[in-house]
């Protein structure tokens, strides 16, 4: 089965009401191409005005990160249940700026993408090494304890997408280059074969982010391990984004 193309766009702490509104208004007029997945996660303050600026319906909505409880007596938090009333379908979980600046484990964002999964939502679910652990050559180790985390909790990955954004890359400008994103997202749907099946690691998609930009999309365009892009900065440029979001026509 073909892994349809995926296209995710993380505006990260940025944007106003004028400026999302006006990105989605870009989005709206662009006519974007029926067979690309095009998912966007504002932040949380203005997930219900990008569901309502949505209205041709070409993209999707999703948080940039939930709580393991439905509802109760946690300040600051946001509830899958919350994101599904706004009318948003995903969530981001595990992003690095999540697992290290904010100190979320494995474990714990192993239970979040279980909770939001279970309360229905669908899953951008990220990993990818630092720069310390790319120079030591455990690149994959890391991965794979990332993706267990997960696996031993969950077995039904049909909602989850895997986003590989190695540490390094992100917002650095320096993206990895298609041949080293192909041979660690091969090696990724390699590790989960041995641990959700054959089937599922055959089918789940795996989004390279880091750097993704207008210009190097195009090269990640005949990786067969590639499923897409998990945009940072250029998700804020439209234009650029849409550019991505075509870059394998
Ligand atoms: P970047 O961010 O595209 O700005 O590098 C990617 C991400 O953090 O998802």
């Amino acid at each position: 089965m073909a892994r349809q193309f995926f296209v995710g766009g993380n505006y990260k702490m940025n944007g106003t009401t004028e400026s999302i509104t006006s990105i989605i208004d870009t989005l709206n007029k662009a006519e974007l191409p029926a067979n690309v997945e095009v998912v966007i996660a504002p932040p949380a303050p203005y997930l219900a005005l990008a569901v309502a600026q949505n209205k041709q319906k070409t993209v999707e909505v999703s948080a940039q990160n939930v709580y393991t409880k439905t509802s109760g007596a946690f300040t600051g938090e946001i509830s899958p249940d919350q994101v599904k009333d706004l009318g948003a379908t995903w969530t981001l979980t595990g992003h690095s700026e999540r697992r290290t600046i904010f100190k979320e484990s494995d474990e714990f964002i192993a239970e979040k993408t279980k909770f939001a999964l279970e309360r229905g939502l669908s899953v951008i679910f990220c990993i990818g090494e630092t720069l310390e652990e790319r120079k030591s050559g455990i690149t994959l180790e890391v991965c794979a304890r990332q993706l267990d985390a997960l696996s031993k909790i969950v077995s039904d990955w049909t909602h989850v997408v895997v986003a590989y954004e190695p540490v390094w890359a992100i917002g650095t400008g320096l993206a990895a280059t298609s041949d080293d994103a192909q041979d660690t997202h091969k090696q990724i749907r390699a590790h989960l074969a041995k641990t959700i099946g054959e089937k599922q690691a055959s089918e789940v998609r795996i989004l390279y982010g880091g750097s993704a930009n207008g210009k190097n999309a195009p090269d990640f365009k005949d990786k067969a391990d590639v499923d897409g892009f998990l945009v940072g900065g250029a998700s804020l440029k439209p234009l650029e984004f849409i550019d991505i979001v075509k870059s394998r026509l």
